[in-house]
Formats: C-alpha cells, sequence, structure tokens
C-alpha cells in the first residue's frame, strides 16, 4: 500500500477498515479528561467494557448458588473452561482438546517443563534467544539446576552477529543442527518482547526435531498478536499470558498447548493435582492419579472462574472479529504505517532519530515496533506520555509502540508521528 503522512489519509484508511467498530468495546485510560492513545497493548491489553458485567454474573451465581455453582446455574463452573478452550483454540491454531486455560505463564512454563524437559545422558542441553524476557530465562535457568546441571554448560544460548539486533534464521537452526544429540529441548518466544521479531516457529520446530529435540514456544507476545498454527507445525508444548495482547486484565489466566500426539504417553512427568484428575471420576476421590484426556490433565487447582470469565469475555471479541485472520490483515498494514510514519518523522528531522529494530518484513514482527530513540530518548518518551500517547520504555533507550488492531486506529498512529516531529524539532 501507498501511505501518505496526512490526517485525512488516515482517516480515510479508518473509514474502509471494516474492524473500526471493535475498539468500542474497550475502555481507554484517560488523563486531563482526553483518552490517551493506547500503543502498549503488548504490555497490557485494554479492559474490554463487558468486564465488569461478566464479573458481576460469577458474583451474583456466588451469591445465589454458592456451593452449587460448580454444578448448576448456566453454565457451572465445573465445565466453564470448556467454553474457553472452544474459543482458545482457534487462535493459537490447536483442538480444544490441545489447550487449557490455567495459572499464570511462568507457573505453567515450569509445569511444562517438567513434563518436556527430559534430560538423558548427552542430550541434556536447551537451545533459546539471547536477550529472552528475564521469567523465562530464570525458568529456565532453575529447570535446568533442578536436574543438577550447571546452567553454563547447559544452555545455549543464541545471539544476534555483531552490529545486529534481530536473530537470523540460519543461525538458529545451524546451532540446533551442530549441537544435535545433545538437545534435550528448543525453548524460544514466538515473539521476543524487546525486539518484536517474530521467529519462524516452523522452520525451527521442524530443525529442533530433526535432531530429535522437544520444541516448546512461549507465546506471551505472540498469542492473539499473529496467527500461529501450533498442531499443523507440530509443536510439542506451548504456553502464553492473556493478559496482553488477550486483553484479560492484571496477571490474568494463562493458557497451555500440549500437542496430541502427547496424550497417549503415559509414562510423562507431571506435577499433579485434584483438577488434573480424570473429570469422570474426580469426585471418587480414590489413590493414584489418572488424568483427564488432554490439556486439561495439566490441571492442578480447581478453576479460577474470576480470571476466567474476563478472558472469556475477551474472547468473545475475538469471536465477532473473525478470529486471527481478519485482525491479522489490519494489523500488518497499521504497523507498517507506524513504521512508514516514524520514517517519515525521520526524513523531517534530517538524521535518523528513532531507528526502528523491529523487523521489517511482516512475516517476522506482529504489531509491536521496538524504536532506539538518539539523544534525550526517556525526555522523548515522558513527552509522548504527557501527550496522552502511551507506549512503554526499556532501558537504555527503547521506546515500543504497539498498534493493537482491536483498538487502535490509523489516526492514531498519525497522530502519534506528529507529535513525535513536534518533539524532536523542540
Ligand atoms: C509477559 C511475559 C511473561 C510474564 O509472565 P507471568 O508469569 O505472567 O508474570 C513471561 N514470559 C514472557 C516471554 C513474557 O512476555
Amino acid at each position: 500500500m501507498n501511505f501518505e503522512n496526512n490526517l485525512s489519509f488516515a482517516q480515510s484508511l479508518d473509514a474502509s477498515d471494516p474492524l473500526r467498530n471493535i475498539r468500542e468495546q474497550f475502555l481507554f485510560p484517560q488523563q486531563n479528561g482526553k483518552p490517551f492513545i493506547y500503543l502498549c497493548g503488548n504490555s497490557l491489553g485494554l479492559q474490554p467494557k463487558k468486564a465488569r458485567e461478566v464479573l458481576g454474573v460469577q458474583l451474583d451465581n456466588w451469591h445465589n448458588l454458592a456451593v452449587e455453582g460448580w454444578f448448576e446455574g448456566d453454565s457451572p463452573w465445573m465445565f466453564y473452561h470448556k467454553e474457553l478452550k472452544k474459543l482458545m483454540a482457534p487462535i493459537v491454531g490447536a483442538s480444544p482438546a490441545e489447550v487449557c486455560p490455567m495459572n499464570t505463564l511462568t507457573v505453567n512454563l515450569h509445569l511444562l517443563m517438567v513434563s518436556f524437559y527430559r534430560p538423558q545422558g548427552n542430550r541434556f542441553k536447551i537451545i533459546m534467544e539471547a536477550g529472552a524476557f528475564p521469567s523465562d530465562q530464570y525458568a529456565i535457568e532453575s529447570q535446568v539446576r533442578f536436574h543438577g546441571y550447571d546452567p553454563s554448560v547447559a544452555i545455549i544460548e543464541v545471539a544476534p552477529r555483531e552490529g545486529e539486533y534481530t536473530l537470523r534464521t540460519e543461525d538458529i537452526t545451524d546451532l540446533i543442527t551442530s549441537h544435535g544429540d545433545e538437545i534435550a529441548l528448543v525453548m524460544f518466544g514466538g515473539i521476543n518482547y524487546f525486539t518484536g521479531q517474530w521467529f519462524d516457529m516452523e522452520t525451527i520446530t521442524k530443525t529442533g526435531h530433526a535432531v530429535g529435540a522437544i520444541v516448546g514456544w512461549d507465546l506471551a507476545h505472540a498469542a492473539g498478536n499473529v496467527p500461529v498454527k501450533l498442531h499443523d507445525w507440530e509443536v510439542d508444548f506451548a504456553c502464553w499470558c492473556s493478559y496482553k495482547y488477550q486483553n484479560s486484565g492484571p496477571g490474568g489466566i494463562s493458557g497451555i498447548f500440549v500437542h496430541e500426539k502427547h496424550f497417549a504417553d503415559r509414562d510423562m512427568n507431571r506435577f499433579a493435582g485434584w483438577w488434573g484428575y480424570k473429570e469422570s471420576t474426580r469426585f471418587k476421590m480414590d489413590k493414584g492419579f489418572v488424568p483427564e484426556a488432554g490439556a486439561d490433565g495439566w490441571q492442578i487447582s480447581c478453576a479460577q472462574v474470576m480470571p476466567m470469565a474476563l478472558y472469556h469475555a475477551s474472547l468473545q471479541i475475538f469471536e465477532s472479529a473473525g478470529f486471527l485472520a481478519p485482525l491479522r490483515n489490519k494489523s500488518i498494514d497499521l504497523t507498517a504505517y507506524l513504521i512508514y510514519i516514524i520514517g517519515e518523522v525521520n526524513k523531517a528531522v534530517g538524521y535518523e532519530q528513532y531507528k526502528v529494530i523491529t523487523p521489517n518484513d511482516p512475516a517476522e514482527r506482529g504489531a509491536q515496533v521496538s524504536i532506539i530513540a538518539q539523544g534525550d530518548a526517556k525526555g522523548v518518551f515522558d513527552q509522548l506520555v504527557a501527550n496522552n500517547v502511551l507506549g512503554d520504555w526499556r532501558e537504555p533507550n527503547v521506546i515500543r509502540l504497539s498498534p493493537v488492531p482491536l483498538y487502535n486506529s490509523y489516526e492514531d498512529v498519525f497522530r502519534t508521528g506528529e507529535l513525535l516531529l513536534s518533539l524532536s524539532k523542540g
């Protein structure tokens, strides 16, 4: 598309955007009586207007049914997660049996590594991206120690080449291939939180399998942002949080994926709890753990109904939008427009004041654009916020801006550029 850097062009794109009205279903934070241009959905998605209502429904159920709410009412808590599973599955390209809402993200990463990191003999290493989100680094490091290995030996990190910010797929696959049968697990973030790079998940998964490794993905920045096909790509396991691109609120419930090829494996270790027990006989309270089939068998504690209700409300918005395909179409253009607008600002300033480090190729990015700002970067960021544009800041000089197709507009992007330019001149 040929973009133009003016308000009427941005407004014309909004007018022809079939998803333009979905933003009405969200609440925007305000400052000085004006809503923010919110470009921070990579960190915490906005509140669906329905959130208060769905929590109210569950409070009423609790009031009116109390303990009977587990089995009574319109949507008994005992089976409530099944309604979410149906809506989660299309978001990550899975069958409903392969996904389940439970716990929080880092907890699930640990639980899945208990099952899928199975070091043995010479095969004990984990390959991951250098500069992964800290929680993932700590989780992986502690899992390795738990099995008695030295993280500096057992963890292999793939780093960008000198002078580059993002990883090259061939560097990842070459490293996997060269370590071959030493690798127990390939564990990457689908999209890197810092650079916004979307890795070639299918190729990396294939390469990991070719050397006999298990392949898992942390989709914190990918789920609800880019279309992934976990089942078709034969990913072994994955987990994500739902409070970033999926708008389920702070501390929202996490989701897991376990490929159906693993369902029949009875020998797999797992940290069990009563809620993962075979549903039909769970309340016989028998001795000896028998897992429910599918991803549900990884549940431990009873269903977190309130966080599930919030996630459900957001998933219904995805459903009404037609799930990922239409959102992704808009997202590709909206993010390309932001990259174009930043280029226009640089042109007007006369040098590359804002360097985009996120890949330009849509196949290598989602909605997030990470920018290294020259000069007083923090000052620019603070002025953006003071002027009602909310992105986020990463030390030492990176501003992350994420136009989210559910609730951002082309006008949002244009106005952000206009503001950036005025701050650069000033
Ligand atoms: C946001 C994020 C987390 C946060 O994990 P919580 O357990 O939900 O606090 C972990 N890993 C990655 C890659 C993230 O982007």
